[in-house]
């Protein structure tokens, strides 16, 4: 039985470090905006291949450690790549690269190898893999690596990169070289204060910098850029007009020099573990330096024939491996902390520094993240703390230096109150639930967050206001986040149910700017027309923290009226199949605030539907009467959110979980955990084009 449990848990566990690793990898490839520092993705990529290769039996061809990239974005053409783009294994620290390098030499020598094993090494340029491909000499197909097998086609965008040769200065019929686009720091510096002047998000790093303009619809923004390229190897082809073939990386990169590509340095060729480490080390002392960001240096066998024998593995060669270097890090006093309310009401505590050059950068400020964070890591303000950036992202405290307290270092609490609108802040001790699939990411950031739960509160307003009117919710077509602020800062609302007042002020709504009467009626009709939205929309447009649509939907199927809410308890909520403790905890509190019941009030008066089976659909079947549908994974066509809809609309009900009393399991990509249950329970698993016949 404790068996059982424990690898249920590691089961659960791999799922969890799979969601978020991928998650995390799609912001990165697909956004070029990362949200966590490359060390931190790191080390969770690193657990994750850790424990699947301890339990093969959770063994998914799906994982994210079997995948290269992120997936190539619809906007560009697709290309197929001729030699698969593929990833290096990246070791952290040197006792893990000299296994490397003995491993290499033993699996030769197992081979019958029995010349000397060279390997190079190679500085790793933190920028995005594109190939670049030549026909009888000119310039043809440039693609980004995407997902390894198929990547974008930017071949007019690479072409505005002045360092790749739009003619070889030698002929061959066809030719295939690979290389790493990457934006030089003082291109990075001009581009983000840019950014900063025209009001724009600055860039995290060079490197999605350099994703961001590459991908760009536009090749003139792209030319704008400076992006440069380091060509670090030869794909396929010929590098010869005569078509000898190459014996060696090293003579590659010389070759692919002369023909007119800029190439990667090669800072060391030997087999000499010592001088490997040698010259990684060195690479590493000068990084800093560097015109460009470098994140590890690469360790790759020189001879062609051996690294065929050694092969490659599911999406690495066996015959290279990453160094990476540990996070810069760098000592500075901690001046002050201050709180800033984020727009979902979390308080983050920042640190105020004394300025410290970092990493290419200068710092004075720097997250805290949370309070215990703080508590664990004894930080006083008026020490002196360790700063990093790992990854060149936002730079954090890893610790103080209690040494070297004089005695006047304050302990720091959090404030009682929000510092935005003074209402009590909560303390939000529940991590994340792995069993929801409206999966948010700061739900496993948070840890233990602190909170301000007040909807009104000026920092959280136009965000939760944003919501109420978004397609689930309230639907009001036309309340767009610049309306919304426009009507916050003319002090025509202060809360959702304002809206519903704005009818009496038409003339100040059309003038605003960007109005005119037209735009403030048709948006005053939106208003109008969103109070038969129905109770359970309501519900979820309120916002509470994990009500989302489906819960909202059968808290209301049993509570029927937004009224009851006020009395409901938590053991009655948690009577509903899907609702916990920490949901029923939360929907508890925020019916329990005075402001609560203003605000209901104030909607009920305007004639909002606050009570259930009073809006009428025409349109609605019964099709689905009776069905109990669970959703899983990504639809090829429509949102969950889409096709939930239909299935309610039809009379069906949408549940969280799978049981014996659901009817199908509507599943998608990547279907987890709920797929397995549903096959186990012999449950009837249909696909989008199943759900789609079945409604004709
Ligand atoms: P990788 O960075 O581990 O290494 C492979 C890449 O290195 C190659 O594709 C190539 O583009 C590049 N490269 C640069 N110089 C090279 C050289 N001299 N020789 C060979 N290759 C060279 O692998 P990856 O799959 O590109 O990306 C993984 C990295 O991305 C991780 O290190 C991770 O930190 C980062 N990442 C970060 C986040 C985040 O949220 N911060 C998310 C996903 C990935």
């Amino acid at each position: 039985m404790t068996d059982n449990i424990n690898i249920n848990e590691i089961k659960s566990k791999i799922e969890n470090l799979r969601r978020k690793v991928r998650y995390y990898a799609e912001k990165y490839y697909v956004n070029d905006a990362p949200e966590i520092s490359d060390y931190d993705y790191d080390m969770m990529f690193r657990e994750l291949q850790e424990l699947e290769s301890q339990y093969p039996e959770f063994d998914d061809p799906a994982s994210p450690t079997k995948r290269v990239g992120g997936k190539p974005l619809e906007k560009f053409e697709k290309v197929t790549h001729e030699v698969k783009m593929g990833s290096l294994a990246d070791v952290f620290s040197f006792e893990e690269l000299t296994d490397f390098i003995r491993r290499v030499k033993e699996d030769l020598r197992q081979s019958g190898e029995s010349g000397e094993v060279l390997f190079t090494v190679e500085p790793k340029i933190d920028g995005l893999s594109v190939s670049l491909k030549y026909e009888n000499g000119i310039f043809t197909v440039g693609a980004t690596r995407g997902d390894g097998t198929v990547g974008e086609n930017v071949t007019q965008n690479l072409k505005t990169v002045r360092s790749i040769p739009l003619k070889l200065n030698e002929i061959t019929d066809t030719l295939t070289v690979r290389g790493e686009v990457f934006m030089p720091r003082d291109a990075f510096n001009r581009q983000n204060e840019i950014r900063e002047s025209s009001g724009e998000t600055l860039w995290a790093n060079p490197r999605n910098a350099a994703a961001g303009s590459l991908r760009q619809l536009d090749s003139k923004i792209t030319a704008s850029r400076g992006l440069d390229i380091f060509v670090f190897n030869y794909q396929a082809g010929n590098l010869y007009p005569n078509n000898v073939m190459p014996l060696s990386h090293s003579e590659t990169i010389d070759r692919m020099k002369k023909l007119g590509f800029h190439t990667i340095d090669i800072l060391a060729l030997s087999s000499d573990e010592d001088e490997i480490v040698s010259a990684i080390r060195k690479l590493g002392e000068m990084r800093d330096s560097l015109p460009y960001d470098i994140d590890g240096a690469v360790v790759k066998v020189d001879s062609i024939s051996m690294r065929e024998k050694l092969g490659e593995g599911t999406s690495t060669p066996k015959w290279a491996a990453a160094y990476k270097y540990p996070p810069e890090q760098k000592r500075t006093k901690l001046l002050d902390i201050t709180v800033k309310v984020g727009r979902t009401g979390v308080l983050t505590p920042n640190a105020v520094l004394e300025p410290v050059r970092l990493a290419g950068t200068t710092v004075s400020r720097a997250t805290l993240h949370n309070i215990d964070i703080i508590r664990e890591r004894d930080i006083r303000i008026g020490d002196t703390v360790i700063i990093q950036k790992a990854g060149d992202i936002i730079p954090e405290i890893v610790g103080s230096v209690p040494e070297l307290r004089k005695g006047d270092e304050k302990v720091y609490e959090l404030p009682k109150v929000c510092p935005s609108c003074g209402e009590p802040v909560y303390f939000d001790d529940c991590g994340y639930d792995d069993s929801s699939d409206d999966f948010e990411p700061e739900d496993f950031k948070e840890g233990g967050a602190v909170r301000c739960i007040n909807a009104s509160c000026p920092a959280q307003l136009s965000r939760n206001i944003a919501h109420f009117a978004s397609k689930g919710a309230m639907n009001i077509d036309g309340m767009g986040p610049k309306i919304i602020q426009a009507l916050l800062d003319a002090g025509l609302i202060s809360d959702a149910a304002d809206l519903y007042y704005l009818k009496d002020r038409e003339e100040e709504v059309a003038s605003l700017e960007r109005m005119g009467p037209k735009s403030a009626s048709n948006l005053i009709a939106a208003i109008e027309k969103s109070k038969t939205a129905g109770a359970a929309r309501l519900l979820y447009a309120l916002g509470i923290r994990h009500t989302g649509e489906i819960a909202s939907a059968e808290i209301m199927a049993k509570f029927e009226d937004i009224e009851n809410l006020f009395s409901a308890t938590v053991e009655d909520l948690c009577e509903i199949e899907d609702i916990g403790e920490i949901t029923a905890k939360t929907i508890t509190a925020y019916f329990s605030r005075s402001e609560t019941r203003s605000m209901i009030d104030r909607l009920e008066a305007a004639g909002v539907v606050t009570v259930c089976g009073k809006v009428k659909d025409t349109e609605n079947s019964e099709r689905f009467k009776g069905m109990t549908f669970v959703l899983t994974g990504t639809l090829p066509t429509m949102t969950r959110d889409e096709a939930s809809a239909i299935i309610k609309a039809n009379g069906g009900k949408v549940t969280g979980s799978v049981s014996s009393k659901t009817t199908f399991v509507l599943a998608g990509d990547a279907a987890g955990s709920k797929l397995d249950k549903a096959n186990a329970l012999g449950i009837t698993v249909i696909n989008e084009a199943e759900f789609i016949d079945m409604l004709k």
